[in-house]
Order: structure tokens, then C-alpha cells, then sequence
């Protein structure tokens, strides 16, 4: 996985390829206090784990793939997260 910043709130996470469709996100920190746009929808009731990325994160990482920084991921499925 590569880390991108969102360049509105400057919050990293790590991203990786593995399809045109698929990109997968894993936030390194608490998504509802590191992103502000992530915190506005939390306080009107609608939380992250439903919404993979705010849109000015979404465009960051668009861009880092336009530039090449992420590439295509070798592996063809990502591993399972745990809860631990
Ligand atoms: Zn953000």
C-alpha cells in the first residue's frame, strides 16, 4: 500500500490498486477527527465506514494514480482486515 495526502485536510492514507474499479483505502487514523469533511457528515449522523473516502481525498488519490505514484497492485485481492 502507498500513502496519499488529502490535499484539503493534509490527513494520510494508504491506498492500493487492484483493478480500474477497485482501489482499496485504509485510514490510519480516526477518519471522523482527522478529516474535517469526514466530521461535518459524522456530526449530521452519516458515518464513515460508508463512504471509503471525503471527496477531496477521492480527487488526491485520482491524481496519484494519473502521475503514476500508484500503480496496478500485483496482488489480485486484498488480504482481509482483522478486528484485533
Ligand atoms: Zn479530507
Amino acid at each position: 500500500m502507498l500513502p496519499v495526502e488529502c490535499r484539503r485536510c493534509g490527513n494520510s492514507v494508504l491506498v492500493e490498486k487492484y483493478s480500474e474499479a477497485h482501489t482499496s483505502v485504509q485510514w490510519l487514523g480516526d477518519a471522523e477527527r482527522s478529516c474535517p469533511e469526514f466530521a461535518q457528515l459524522a456530526a449530521a449522523g452519516e458515518h464513515s465506514m460508508f463512504i471509503p473516502t471525503c471527496g477531496a481525498l477521492r480527487g488526491s488519490i485520482d491524481d496519484a494514480v494519473d502521475d503514476g505514484r500508484v500503480g496496478l497492485s500485483l496482488r489480485s485481492y486484498p488480504t482481509p482486515g482483522r478486528l484485533d
